[in-house]
């Protein structure tokens, strides 16, 4: 057998850089036996361990000399916060000091969703988002995407897995559809993370190649689509970048021929921003323009953060609209927000944490 320490001579590795099937062949190509590949994969992806000296199954040697080839560590909060509604949010600090945010949200019937960002910044310009002040800074690498749910983990009870994945944090992530691909393929495998492909949904603003690649590669995820606006006048208002981009029109044609997984449909989020997109014309436009797509809507109340132009959607206006959406069949549901107090909500995260 050949020890892991051969390894020793280049850079030490991460191991979470690593695919599952990359480290089962770096395990078998130095001479291990496959089953010790597959109880390293268990100790990261099922017991979040966060280090190589508590991989107790393994012997001490074999310990000491994955640490002399790999790495292991979760991430670094630089900051936590709880709101009162039990949603928490983590602030990472990467290797290169770039700081991302990732939110925790507990709601009714067990569910845990993790809301994961894709992107240190955003290369979207979308007017109604905090992140988007920010812009690009740098795209996540997969094992930093993947890490953020290893890192949340570890810090909960055995019996509070997390149940769900939304990557609907900070970034668009089908701007950076390689390492997303290869996260979520860590999700939904049996070895990984063994997440229902259904319980993991990818968001987008409209990225329409992309889209189409997504859906057409290795992971059937659910997708998200970030709609916000029923008019291309609207949508270049607040969406610019996406919008004349992939402009409403093809946008929709694109989803009509997007090859959903069967029995799926796409979620397309509306933001509700007062006098701007929440009139009972957008409404019946929305009608429209989502005819002949299997979808649902979901209406997002606005959450305010300093300094933004928008102001929120009253309730009432909000309940009327979806009013008008479900009298035309529309499934249309209005997300409750979470996390409001410690800018936790949608459209509301920046590495800039607010203390
Ligand atoms: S809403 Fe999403 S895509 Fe748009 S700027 Fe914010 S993070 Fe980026």
């Amino acid at each position: 057998m050949v020890p892991l320490t051969t390894l020793k001579n280049t850079e030490k590795q991460n191991i979470l850089a690593l695919s599952l099937e990359d480290l089962a062949a770096l395990i078998r190509k130095l001479g291990w036996k496959k089953y010790r590949a597959d109880q390293i994969i268990a100790w990261i992806y099922k017991r979040f361990v966060s280090n190589f000296e508590q991989m107790t199954d393994l012997s001490r040697s074999d310990r000491q000399g994955l640490s002399e080839a790999f790495t292991l560590s979760h991430l670094k909060i630089a900051a936590h916060q709880k709101s009162e509604d039990g949603t928490e949010k983590f602030l990472f600090a990467l290797e290169d000091g770039k700081k991302i945010e990732t939110v925790l949200i507990r709601s009714e019937k067990k569910r845990r969703t993790l809301c994961i960002s894709s992107q240190a910044g955003c290369t979207l310009d979308c007017r109604f988002c905090l992140t988007a002040e920010e812009g690009l800074k740098r795209n996540l690498r997969a094992e930093e995407i993947i890490n953020q749910f290893l890192t949340v983990q570890a810090r909960l009870p055995e019996s509070e897995p997390i149940t769900n994945v939304v990557l609907m944090g900070m970034g668009e992530p089908l701007a950076n559809l390689k390492a997303v691909t290869e996260a979520c393929l860590r999700m939904i495998a049996p070895a990984g993370l063994s997440l229902s492909a259904r319980r993991v949904t990818v968001s987008t603003a409209g990225l329409v190649p992309q889209m189409k690649k997504l859906l057409q590669g290795p992971v059937p995820v659910n997708l998200s689509v970030s709609l916000n606006a029923t008019t291309n006048a609207i949508r270049n208002k607040i969406m610019p970048k996406v919008n004349r981009l992939y402009p409403l029109e093809v946008l929709m044609q694109a989803c009509k021929q997007l090859p959903l997984p069967v029995r799926r449909s796409i979620t397309f989020e509306y933001v509700m921003l007062e006098g701007i997109n929440d009139s009972l014309e957008d409404a019946e436009r929305l009608t429209h323009l989502t005819r002949g797509i299997p979808c649902k809507i979901n209406l997002i109340p606005f959450n305010h953060y300093p300094g933004s132009p928008y102001q929120a959607t009253p309730d009432a206006q909000i309940l009327a609209f979806q009013n008008h959406l479900h009298r035309q069949r529309i499934r249309t549901t209005v997300r409750k927000s979470k996390g409001r107090d410690i800018l936790a909500a949608c459209g509301q995260l920046t590495s800039q944490f607010a203390q």
